[in-house]
């Protein structure tokens, strides 16, 4: 037997009992042993009996040590990640729909741990997030040539989470020339768009649902709350009579406004500042709205952060549903993960309460299907968005 010299790890019996309710992380401290494997290999894994786990990619520095790929013992050579590749592709075919831009792969939500595949138009974005996926990276684009022939494949792998692998921060071009600005269509509006600028891959599209969903409830007079690119706003006012978005970035908002012509929709306009502030303003001038978004960045980037964020949190929907009309609609988003659903409903309480309102909830909303979360995988239920009218 090659056994010997075949690079494997051995866990421990915590690891174990993760691994059997199909987790795809081992941390470092579960590892009782590693043999003949260096970062970013792929590893067989056994338990301390000697039973065969899986195979799972190896990293020599992330606390994240192994990403299971399979919990089986079956040959994982090029075609293996085809067929993995496929199936994510297949499945968007029949979820997504009214876009150029959604995700194709979400890590380990396509069982592709730590791989993240977004598509704007004939433009691929990949990220290769730990040293697994990035001794592979080459394989990915020659699978993506083959199996969607893009014009472009770039790289946005100026993430953090990289630096935690030892991995460098570093974007640029894979295949094809340099894409440039493009524009992609959601929803029937139309977005400019920079893959190899601009946040996370150029967009938020694990929003894309939720903005559609918000576009129903557009009445009155709407706010869009750390708007970005107008993406929620431009949805919304189709049915408000006017709307205004607001973010503290002048460059977000200079790209909203240019977002905003490119539709040629003239019922929108946009203000550089604090949300906070901004919604404080219009509590004390006695201003009143009919839909408000509140799509702000994550607040909880860790455990440490979270009283502090959920703070945030509460502060901003107080305020907000104290200047909404009743029968107002909040369209109200948490993407912490640390922040669970349950998290968020007793913040929401709260500040109904110390509002002063009651509110129904009309939906309860996730990252859009395109994300999608594993139930054995808690960490992959980030974003919460909930539909609230006040009664
Ligand atoms: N709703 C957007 C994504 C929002 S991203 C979409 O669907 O595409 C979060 C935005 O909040 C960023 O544009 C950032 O500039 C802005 N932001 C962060 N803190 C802010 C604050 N305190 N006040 C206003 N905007 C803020």
């Amino acid at each position: 037997m090659n056994q010997v010299k075949e690079p494997s790890a051995i866990i421990t019996q915590k690891g174990r009992q993760r691994v059997r309710a199909a987790h795809q992380w081992v941390y470092r401290s579960d590892i009782k042993e590693v043999r003949n494997a260096g970062g970013g290999q792929l590893l067989r894994v056994f338990d301390s009996k000697g039973r065969l786990l899986g195979k799972a990619l190896y990293s020599d520095r992330s606390l994240i040590a192994l990403r299971f790929i399979t919990f089986e013992d079956e040959e994982i050579d090029r075609e293996f990640w085809r067929k993995r590749l496929r199936a994510a592709a297949q499945f968007r075919r029949q979820i997504v729909s009214d876009t150029e831009s959604y995700r194709l792969v979400h890590a380990e939500g396509d069982f592709l741990s730590s791989l993240i595949i977004d598509v704007y138009n004939d433009v691929f974005v990949l990220q290769t997030l730990s040293q697994g996926m990035e001794t592979l990276k080459q394989m990915w684009v020659e699978l993506l040539i083959e199996e969607f022939s893009p014009r472009s494949i770039v790289e946005r792998n100026d993430v953090k989470v990289r630096e935690l692998e030892g991995l460098p921060l570093t974007t640029g071009v894979l295949h094809g020339l340099e894409p440039g600005e493009i524009i992609v269509t959601e929803n029937g509006i139309k977005f400019y768009m920079n893959p190899l600028q601009g946040q996370k891959t150029g967009a938020f599209l694990d929003q894309r649902e939720n903005r559609r969903a918000a576009s129903f409830y557009g009445r009155g007079r709407a706010l869009d709350c750390f708007s970005f690119h107008g993406a929620f706003g431009l949805n919304l006012a189709g049915r408000a009579e006017s709307v205004t978005c607001i973010d503290s970035s002048s460059a977000a908002i200079a790209q909203a406004r240019r977002n905003a012509e490119l539709n040629n929709i003239s019922n929108i306009e946009f203000i550089e500042a604090n949300v906070f502030n901004q919604l404080k303003a219009y509590d004390e001038r006695g201003e009143r709205f009919d839909t408000i978004v509140l799509d702000p960045p994550a607040f909880a980037k860790n455990r440490q952060s979270l009283e502090g964020a959920l703070r945030g949190y509460k502060e901003i929907n107080l305020r907000a549903m104290k200047i909404l009309n009743p029968g107002g609609v909040l369209i109200t988003c948490t993407c912490s993960q640390h922040v669970t659903e349950e998290l968020f409903l007793g913040v929401l309480a709260e500040a109904a309460a110390d509002a002063h309102r009651t509110a129904q909830i009309v939906e309860k909303r996730m990252q859009s299907r395109d994300h999608p979360v594993l139930l054995s995988v808690p960490e992959t239920y980030y974003l919460k968005c909930m539909i609230l009218r006040i009664a």
